[in-house]
């Protein structure tokens, strides 16, 4: 099945349309997936871990904050072999230490093991990140400039959004936020129907608190945000993490695809982490390890 088929059937799916020709396609998508088509673009390999909450301290409850270490070590193993492009560490690397200097040492540490598994890394802010630390502090710990950006890979676009935004519009940083209040700011909401305008590629998103949910795990406006998603056309899927559990929902046509926390549980059968596959077509392929689950969808 052709490139061109493909994004029909989705928009057949989109509009709940039982028509559908190449003319509903608007022109500039159709060239840009003709170009793309003809690339002979390469499948997109990408290594997944969420929620590590690293911090040198003893267990509290399900969360096991010291075996993250053993747990990422593990993870490494697997993806030495499958060689992913690049990796995508959803959100929470660290836990909320008591003082700056510490949550420094601590994610010094994570951060390290983290960066010697690929060159290439991508990092969604969690409300732990931070939680001790401002954003700066986070970002410059894991040599980031941004905290929300896109860009491209073999013919796929990826976004990487930041929730941890207060109603109020401040950036969390040095608990000046209460986790349940997570949206996406109104400066980069816009800049995100911007981003996905500019785009006419297939579309994966990097979150960390949840866009498919209004409970406490979910972003306030994320209603705005998955209506941007939908009335771009081309967002495949949703990757998040925050809640620690496997979750799938579609929205829209959209996958939102919840990862395993890998600070759940003790032992490396409590450990989650993927491997996911994108192909050119936008078939995605997860390949989920201990408690991460599997998925595949074709487009
Ligand atoms: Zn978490």
């Amino acid at each position: 099945m052709n490139q061109r088929h493909d994004i029909g059937r989705r928009t057949l799916l989109r509009d709940g349309s039982l028509v559908l020709t190449a003319t509903a396609i608007a022109p500039s998508l159709l060239m840009e997936r003709q170009a793309f088509a003809d690339n002979s673009a390469n499948a997109v390999r990408i290594g997944l871990v969420t929620d590590l909450h690293y911090a040198d301290k003893p267990p509290a409850g399900s969360r096991h904050y010291r075996e993250t270490l053993d747990k990422l070590e593990a993870a490494s193993q697997q993806f030495a072999s499958d060689q992913p492009d690049f990796l995508v560490e959803l959100g929470d690397l660290i836990d909320a230490a008591d003082s700056v200097e510490v949550e420094q040492r601590y994610l010094k540490t994570i951060n390290t093991n983290f960066a010697a598994i690929c060159d290439e890394r991508h990092y969604v802010l969690g409300n732990h990140c931070v939680d001790t630390l401002t954003k700066q502090e986070f970002l410059a710990g894991v040599e980031k400039e941004h905290s929300y950006y896109s860009f491209d890979r073999e013919g796929i676009h990826f976004i990487v959004l930041d929730s941890c935004f207060r109603s109020d519009g401040k950036s969390y940083g040095r608990r000046n936020f209460h986790w349940t209040d997570a949206n996406v700011s109104a400066e980069e909401l816009e800049w995100l129907r911007g981003d996905l305008k500019s785009s006419s590629k297939p579309t994966v998103v990097f979150a960390h608190q949840r866009l498919d949910v209004s409970n406490h795990h979910g972003v306030k406006n994320n209603a705005e945000v998955r209506k941007a998603f939908e009335e771009s056309g081309n967002v495949l899927a949703v990757f998040q993490g925050h809640s620690h559990q496997n979750d799938l929902k579609e929205i829209g046509g959209i996958h939102y695809c919840t990862l395993a926390a890998m600070v759940e549980g003790s032992g490396l059968q409590s450990n989650g982490y993927c491997v996911m596959d994108i192909q050119p077509d936008g078939t995605i392929k997860i390949a989920g390890f201990a408690r991460q689950a599997s998925y595949q969808w074709d487009v």
